[in-house]
C-alpha cells in the first residue's frame, strides 16, 4: 500500500493545461462537494457537475430532513410526558393537529438555505458548477448537459444511489420511496413501510410519532440486520409497546389503488401480504435499499468496472478505479453508506492526488445511528460478531455487560420506555470491542464512546472515569 500511495501521490500538484480542468467531479452530494473544495484548495482546477440540486441525498432528501421530521415527530410524546411534570396541556385529540404543510414549508425553506451554503461554499473554493447532468464520453472527456464537453485529467465519480422501486412487484407503480415521504401533500393516516432498515425503521418511528397507523414488515426473522441481536429485539418491543404493528417474516407482494373519496389522496391502496393478509392505507412506502447511480453515465465508454451483481464501482483504498486518473467516492461505492464516511473518502481522495499526502479513510469503529424510536447508537463489533472471531482466534472469551432501566425522565411519566447499553469486551486484553445504546441521547452519547473505542480504550478505563450524574450515560462508566 505505502509503494501504491506513492504513485498516487502528487507532492506540488502543478495544473496541466492539456485538459480543461484539472479534476471534474460528477455529483454534487456529501463526497463529492468535500472532494472538490479540498482539490481546488489544494490548487487544483475543479470543475463539478450537479444534475438536481447541491447538497446531494443526505442535504436534500436524507440525513437532514430526515432529522427534522424526527424532530418533529417527538412532540405528541413530549406533550403527554409534560403532564407529569406539571404542565396544563389541552387534551391529546386536540393536541394531535398536524399542519402537515407547514412542515414540509418550514423544511423546503432550510433545505434552500443549505443548498445556497453549498453554493457559496464552491464558489469560495473557485470551482465551477454545472447545473447539469454529466456522463462520461471516454476516459478523460466528459458531456455536460446536452452540449456542453470538456476534458479533465482526473475525474471523480460520486453520483450517489437511488431508492430500490422493487418494479417488478405488480402495483409498484403507486407506492412511494423515502424522496416522495418529504414532499407528500398529506400526512398519511396510515402507512405501510416495507424493509427493516435504517430508513423503515426510521420513517416507521417518524409517521406513528406523527399520528399515522404504522404496519412495518420485514422479510426476515428480526429486522436491523447487521446490528446487535440484543438491539433489534429490544427495539422490536419498544416499537411494539408504542403501537406499532411490526411483523416479521412478511413483505408484500402487490398492490392495489382503489378509489375513495374520503382519503386525502383520493384513493387507498389495497396491499396484499406475504402472510395472507390484506392492509388498506394511505401510503406504502418502499424502504428496500438502494442501488448505486451507476446506468447510463458512460463507465464502459471510459472502461470503469463495476460489481457484476449490485452495480457499484470498484475501487482500491484511495478510491482509485481500475482507471488510473478515475476515482470514486460515496454510496456509488457501496462500501459504508454514510454521509460522513463519503466526506472522508471525498476529503482523503483529494489529499491524495492533489494534496500530497496519500490518505486512505479508516473504515474501523465507524459509529452509527438509526434515529428510530427510541434511537440506537452503536459502535464497534456485534456480540455475534465479536463471538464469531474469538473462535477463530483461538477463543479466550468474550464478556458482555448490558444493562437496561427505566430512564429517570419516565419515572414520573410512567412511559413504558427503557433504555439499553451494552459492552462487548475482549476478556484477554479487556478492550472494549463494541457499545450498543438505545436511548433518546444514545446518536449524540455514541460519537464520543467511538473515540474512546478508537483509541483502545478497555473495561478498566471505562471503570476508572466517574460518571455524570444523573445521566443515563453515566451507566456506561458503572456497568460491572
Ligand atoms: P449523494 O449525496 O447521493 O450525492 C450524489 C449526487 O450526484 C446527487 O446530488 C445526484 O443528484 C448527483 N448525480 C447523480 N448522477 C449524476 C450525473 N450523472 N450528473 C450529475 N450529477 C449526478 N447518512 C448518515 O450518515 N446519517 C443519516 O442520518 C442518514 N440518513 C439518510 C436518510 C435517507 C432517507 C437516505 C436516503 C440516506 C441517508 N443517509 C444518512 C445516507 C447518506 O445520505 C448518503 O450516504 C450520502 O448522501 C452519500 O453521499 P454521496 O456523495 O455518495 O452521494
Ligand atoms: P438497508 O440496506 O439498511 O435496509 C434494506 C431493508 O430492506 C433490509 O431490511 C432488507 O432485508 C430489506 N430488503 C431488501 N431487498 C428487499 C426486497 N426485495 N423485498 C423485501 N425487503 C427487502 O437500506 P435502506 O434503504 O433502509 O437504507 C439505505 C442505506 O442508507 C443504509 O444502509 C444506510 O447506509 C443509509 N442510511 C443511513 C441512515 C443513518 O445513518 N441513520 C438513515 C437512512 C439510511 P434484509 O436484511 O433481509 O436484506
Amino acid at each position: 500500500a505505502r509503494a501504491a500511495a506513492h504513485d498516487l501521490c502528487t507532492m506540488h500538484y502543478e495544473r496541466d493545461t492539456r485538459y480543461d480542468f484539472d479534476l471534474f467531479v460528477i455529483g454534487g452530494g456529501s463526497g463529492g462537494v468535500r472532494a472538490a473544495r479540498v482539490s481546488a484548495n489544494h490548487g487544483a482546477r475543479v470543475a463539478l457537475a450537479e444534475s438536481s440540486r447541491l447538497g446531494g441525498t443526505c442535504v436534500n432528501v436524507g440525513c437532514i430532513p430526515k432529522k427534522l421530521f424526527s424532530y418533529g415527530s417527538h412532540y405528541l410524546h413530549d406533550f403527554e410526558d409534560a403532564r407529569a411534570y406539571g404542565w396544563e396541556l389541552p387534551s391529546s385529540a386536540e393536541l394531535n393537529r398536524v399542519d402537515w404543510s407547514r412542515l414540509i414549508r418550514n423544511k423546503d425553506a432550510e433545505i434552500e438555505r443549505l443548498n445556497g451554503v453549498y453554493q457559496r461554499i464552491l464558489d469560495q473554493a473557485g470551482v465551477r458548477i454545472f447545473h447539469a447532468r454529466a456522463e462520461l464520453v471516454d476516459a478523460h472527456t466528459l458531456r455536460v448537459g446536452d452540449e456542453q464537453t470538456f476534458t479533465a485529467k482526473y475525474i471523480l465519480i460520486a453520483v450517489g444511489g437511488h431508492s430500490n422501486p422493487l418494479a417488478d412487484m405488480p402495483g409498484s407503480e403507486h407506492c412511494i420511496t423515502s424522496n416522495d415521504c418529504f414532499y407528500l401533500k398529506h400526512l398519511p393516516r396510515s402507512v405501510l413501510v416495507v424493509g427493516g432498515g435504517y430508513i423503515g425503521t426510521e420513517f416507521a418511528g417518524i409517521f406513528h410519532g406523527y399520528g399515522s397507523k404504522v404496519t412495518q414488515v420485514h422479510r426476515g426473522n428480526l429486522f436491523l440486520r447487521g446490528f446487535d441481536d440484543d438491539v433489534r429485539l429490544f427495539i422490536a418491543q419498544q416499537m411494539r409497546k408504542d403501537g406499532i404493528d411490526l411483523r416479521f417474516e412478511c413483505t408484500v407482494k402487490a398492490v392495489e389503488s382503489v378509489p375513495d373519496k374520503s382519503a386525502p389522496e383520493g384513493r387507498v391502496l389495497r396491499a396484499h401480504l406475504t402472510d395472507g393478509t390484506e392492509l388498506v392505507v394511505d401510503q406504502v412506502l418502499l424502504a428496500i435499499g438502494r442501488h448505486p447511480n451507476t446506468d447510463g453515465i458512460g463507465l464502459e465508454r471510459a472502461g470503469v468496472q463495476t460489481d457484476p451483481r449490485r452495480g457499484h464501482i470498484i475501487v482500491d483504498e484511495y478510491s482509485r478505479t481500475n482507471v488510473e486518473h478515475i476515482y470514486a467516492v460515496g454510496d456509488v461505492t457501496n462500501r459504508l453508506n454514510l454521509t460522513p464516511v463519503a466526506i472522508a473518502e471525498g476529503a482523503c481522495f483529494a489529499d491524495t492526488v492533489f494534496g500530497g499526502r496519500a490518505r486512505a479513510p479508516n473504515y474501523e469503529m465507524v459509529p452509527t445511528a438509526v434515529f428510530s424510536v427510541p434511537p440506537i447508537g452503536t459502535v464497534g463489533l456485534t456480540e455475534e460478531k465479536a463471538r464469531e472471531l474469538d473462535k477463530k482466534q483461538g477463543g479466550g472469551g468474550i464478556d458482555i455487560y448490558r444493562s437496561v432501566f427505566r430512564p429517570l425522565k419516565h419515572t414520573l411519566t410512567k412511559r413504558d420506555r427503557q433504555t439499553l447499553m451494552k459492552l462487548v469486551v475482549d476478556r484477554k486484553t479487556q478492550r472494549v470491542l463494541g457499545c450498543h445504546l438505545v436511548d433518546d441521547a444514545a446518536p449524540e452519547i455514541i460519537q464520543a464512546v467511538a473515540i474512546a473505542l478508537k483509541m483502545g480504550a478497555t473495561k478498566a478505563d471505562f471503570d476508572n472515569v466517574i460518571g455524570v450524574h444523573p445521566t443515563g450515560a453515566e451507566e456506561l462508566v458503572t456497568m460491572r
